[in-house]
């Protein structure tokens, strides 16, 4: 669909051969509006590109991504567990990345740049690789090894450890990409990654009827802001007749969005401390958005413990053969904290499974 950019911090409009994701004038953060309507959000294949049309107009490359599966909970009659792990670099991340990719093509770019814990870069540097062009990561010199060796091992990719967390990782991309001069596209959590992972929430109005709640581990918020975005979308096409409730689920020693909407102050940055990386982010960036979606969709936010974690993690593997990381099953461990009733349909989105 054609499209503008709008800055959200000081409303500076912006044509779609802008070459950025930020605000020239404050730095803001940028977002996405379509000149055209929502008629008929419905899936015209089995992938992600089902839904090429209702995203930001490019030529894209059709990486195989997304149409990952959702199944029936064997325990609960009313949870259904959406499987990001099924993307190609595990984690929803392909969704937002494949977007970045195509728009860093289109603007003639030869390297991107971006911060991660781990999951962002593995999938920027995949897609990069693949594309031809260079990765610049900027991560935490504490971040999970596991995932460093992972991108290391991506041709065309330049690792740089961050003394810090990811907050200051973000900050050393962005420093980066202005010594650059025009030459290096900043991506990440930023406008255009959205809106690929709006494609989550479209596949699972596709997947299912009269889902009542929808659970998403909380990083830096860009996927939480992205599924409630598709689903004002989605109800404006009356695809969707209520917003299902939104929850987020953050670790308990990282929790700056659940402590703000409980006690409804504003977001405060808090010094991650948590095993699992892919939700360890101290100040989320789509933080405001976010308790936006808690709010209008009448949802909750909760948080759970590293051992909560590990221990779903454990039964996760035991009964489904499969294998998530910790963020990953974040969602699971909420679930059994939140009281729902049987004739709920409740969907924990399975989020990334690199370990
Ligand atoms: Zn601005």
């Amino acid at each position: 669909m054609k499209y503008y950019l709008k800055c959200i911090c000081c409303s500076s409009e912006y044509a779609s051969s802008y070459n950025r994701q930020i605000c020239s004038k404050c730095n803001g953060i940028l977002e996405v509006f379509y000149e055209g309507k929502f008629s008929d959000v419905r899936a015209k294949g089995t992938d992600f590109w089902a839904y090429e049309k209702f995203l930001p107009k490019c030529q894209y490359v059709h990486f195989k991504i997304g149409g990952t599966g959702l199944i029936k909970s064997k325990e609960s009659n009313n949870l259904f567990l959406k499987l990001e792990t099924e993307n190609p670099t595990k984690s929803f991340k392909d969704r937002g990345t494949v977007i970045e990719i195509g728009k860093a093509l289109e603007y003639k770019y030869k390297e991107v740049v971006c911060a991660s814990t781990g999951n962002m870069a593995y999938s920027v540097a995949h897609y990069a690789s693949l594309s031809g062009i260079k990765a610049t990561v900027f991560i935490s010199d504490d971040a999970n090894p596991d995932k460093i060796k992972l991108i290391s091992g991506v041709e065309g990719t330049e690792i740089l450890p961050v003394k810090g967390d990811f907050v200051m990782a973000q900050q050393k991309a962005m420093e980066y990409t202005k010594r650059m001069n025009g030459e290096a596209f900043l991506v990440g959590d930023y406008c255009y990654r959205k809106e690929g992972q709006k494609t989550l929430a479209y596949e699972l109005a596709d997947q299912m009827q009269d889902m009542t709640h929808v659970i998403i581990p909380v990083g830096n918020a860009t996927l939480i802001s992205a599924v409630f975005k598709a689903f004002k979308e989605l109800q404006t096409t009356k695809k969707l007749k209520r917003l299902p409730k939104i929850i987020a689920v953050q670790a308990k020693d990282c929790s700056p969005l659940v402590k703000a909407f409980n006690s409804s102050q504003r977001i405060e940055y808090q010094m991650p401390k948590t095993k699992a990386d892919a939700i360890a982010v101290g100040f989320p960036g789509y933080g405001e958005q976010a308790m936006q979606a808690l709010r209008e969709t009448k949802g909750s936010a909760v948080t759970v413990t590293d051992s909560e974690m590990q221990k779903e993690q454990k039964s996760f593997n035991n009964t489904y053969g499969r294998v998530a990381e910790l963020a990953g099953v974040a969602s699971m461990a909420a679930y059994r904290k939140i009281k729902f009733s049987e004739s709920d349909k409740v969907v924990a989105v399975i989020s990334g499974g690199n370990v």
